[in-house]
């Protein structure tokens, strides 16, 4: 892991000059899964991991991309962008560049150095950390003045047009807005959204269980597929819907016989998801950190047994979590299929349960689970580097 002057010393020893540098957060979700892409509500914070990006512009058009992650360069004219082959990981920042020239955003050529911290493929959104960070790194924004909104989408439009993961609009979102010590309330249809303070004597505690199943995309996809036929049935019987968001329970239940027991078990989750988004907000808000648990609780079984997103190890490392004292709740989240776990745990109880969890996990998969505990972090921005001081 570099540090901010590291990186730019990288830079300059790749690329010959001096740069200005970008941050962007990864995220956890507290709550909230799988509902964003059906114009629902997620709870996530953006966490103190990020993806740095390094840049200075060039004169000849061209935008040569260095990763430290991948230690590797690509070097493409901005005339000419369009996706690599086999998933390369610079589809990312290349979408980036195309999707803010298709926006008419006025980018140059330039050199970039990005080095991630933010787990790869682990369910953190490392993938909106360097969107974002290589999206401010372009547009040279010193000043921090582009509209976030805008620039949340046009990076969601880079992974769903340029990469080609219909993700949701949540991960660039919070990579943009996160603020220092709250969730941010998000409703992924209007865009409108709140911040949520979190309670100071808890803390975000995040564990990995480092596996990743590989049908997490294909997954992904088919349950998209899955909610929208929900809605192309149940919107024969209620005109006016536009997406899972706007069907209740009772509504879901009265027409099941028109569904398969697969597609009415996605939307069941979908739509008690967001209700369970709402009372996790009016927790927060009220102190009553004795509810969360349940919400959490329910989250993840309603995330195993109704949208089947879940895993063996998912599953054992919430187990394992909830049995702890001082854990508040636990849950997967993120798209599932491996990845992470999101647990809120009284502070004084965090060393203790980082322990244990990591032990009782181990001796059951094999595998030792990295643990991170990270307070809500800030948005992303340029960073003015003082001398002999680190940026954080
Ligand atoms: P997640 O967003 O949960 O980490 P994704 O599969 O959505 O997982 O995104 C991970 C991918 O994003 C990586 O495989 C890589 O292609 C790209 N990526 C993320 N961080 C970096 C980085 N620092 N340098 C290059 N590519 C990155
Ligand atoms: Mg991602």
């Amino acid at each position: 892991m570099k540090t901010p002057l590291q990186i730019l010393d990288a830079f300059k020893a790749r690329f010959g000059t001096t740069a200005s540098i970008c941050r962007a957060p990864g995220r956890v979700n507290l709550i909230g899964e799988h509902t964003d892409y059906n114009d629902g509500f997620v709870l996530p914070a953006a966490i103190e991991f990020y993806c740095w990006a390094a840049a200075a512009p060039r004169r000849d058009g061209k935008l040569a991309i260095h990763s430290d992650n991948f230690n590797e360069t690509i070097e493409v004219s901005l005339d000419s962008l369009s996706p690599l082959a086999n998933k390369h990981w610079a589809n990312y920042p290349l979408g980036v560049a195309w999707a803010l020239r298709r926006a008419g955003k006025p980018i140059s050529g330039a050199n970039v150095y990005v080095s991630g911290e933010v787990p790869l493929g682990a369910g953190l959104s490392s993938s909106a950390a360097v969107e974002v960070s290589v999206a401010l790194a372009l547009l040279n924004d010193r000043g921090n003045s582009v509209d976030r909104a805008e620039l949340a989408q046009l990076c969601q439009k880079a992974e769903n047009e340029f990469v080609g993961a219909r993700v949701g609009i949540m991960d660039q979102f919070v990579s943009c807005y996160g603020r220092a010590s709250h969730a941010l309330l998000l409703d992924c249809r209007s865009l409108k959204h709140e911040f949520v303070e979190l309670p100071a004597n808890l803390q975000l505690v995040i564990c990995n269980t480092m596996v990743r199943h590989e049908l997490a995309s294909g997954e992904y996809n088919a349950r998209r597929a899955e909610c929208e036929e929900g809605v192309r049935i149940l919107r024969i019987v209620l005109p006016g819907i536009r997406a899972l968001r706007d069907v209740t329970l009772p509504q879901l239940e009265d027409h099941r016989q028109n569904l398969s027991a697969k597609v009415f078990a996605r939307c069941r989750h979908v739509i008690t998801e967001n209700a369970r988004v709402k009372s996790a907000v009016e927790a927060f808000r009220k102190g009553d950190t004795a509810a969360l648990g349940p919400l959490l609780q329910d989250s993840h079984r309603s995330l195993r047994d109704d949208y089947e997103v879940s895993c063996r190890e998912l599953d054992l490392m919430v187990e394992i979590a909830a049995a702890q004292p001082g854990t508040i709740g636990a849950r997967m989240t993120g798209g599932g299929f491996g990845g992470c776990t999101i647990n809120l745990v009284e502070t004084t109880a965090v060393s203790d349960f980082r322990r244990k969890v990591a032990a009782a996990y181990s001796s059951k998969i094999g595998l030792t689970p990295e643990i991170y505990v990270s307070p809500a972090s800030e948005g992303a921005r340029h960073i003015v580097l003082e001398e002999n001081k680190p940026a954080r």
